[in-house]
């Protein structure tokens, strides 16, 4: 049979969304179990590093794999990233706030973007991405953005891709920890199957 190519240990996640959804509070919530409510447009690091073992759900094996996740500095307000923020990325998480109804209609942008950065854009189907509704803690009545809407949403953008089926949708708060470490394992997750 066919030699199974190389695994690889280190893993690049990166987060996209427009400002102020909670990119960075969710990053930092995974990473370090920390939420301060303040604003800060940069960080000092271009990504944080986190140890995790994640079962392979196709085989079984127990990988345990470094994971690199990259944020932007508050130059996402540009659209204007550029090409190694993306490069090498293994799976991509696209926030949006539930309360924000332009922050969900900009998915297709960041998607987009990142498909063309990275020369996917005939295979956008088949890449991982990861949809996280974030400031699902405010109130139900500040909603803008319906569940189901952004489940259709996933529906059409994964049709057709070799990860057979929709792109996997969570609704989080960084604030209450919500939902964050399950969207992150199953980026983690996907990442690992997809390489
Ligand atoms: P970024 O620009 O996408 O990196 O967003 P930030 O992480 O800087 O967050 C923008 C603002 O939203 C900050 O004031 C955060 O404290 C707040 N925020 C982030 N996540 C949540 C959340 O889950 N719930 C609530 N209520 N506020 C949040
Ligand atoms: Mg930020």
């Amino acid at each position: 049979g066919r030699s199974a190519p190389a695994k690889k240990h280190m893993l690049k996640l990166i987060i996209l969304g427009d400002s102020g959804v909670g990119k960075t509070s969710l990053m930092n919530r995974y990473h370090s179990n920390k939420f301060t409510g303040q604003y800060k447009a940069t960080i000092g690091a271009d990504f944080l590093s986190k140890h995790v073992s994640i079962t392979d759900p196709q085989t079984g094996a127990v990988r345990n794999v470094t994971l690199q996740i990259w944020d932007t500095a508050g130059q996402e307000r540009f659209q204007s990233l550029g090409v190694a923020f993306y490069r090498g990325a293994d799976a991509v998480a696209l926030v949006y706030d539930v309360g924000d109804s332009k922050s969900f209609d900009n998915l297709e942008n960041w998607r987009g973007e990142f498909l063309k950065q990275v020369g996917l854009d005939d295979k956008g189907a088949s890449f991982p991405f990861v949809l996280l509704g974030n400031k699902i803690d405010r109130p139900e009545s500040e909603r803008r953005v319906p569940r189901e809407r952004a489940e259709e949403w996933c529906e059409r953008a994964g049709l057709g891709g070799e990860m057979g089926g929709p792109i996997p949708h969570f609704e989080t708060s960084a604030k209450t920890a919500e939902n964050v470490e399950g969207a992150f394992l199953e980026l983690a997750t996907l990442a690992v199957i997809h390489q």
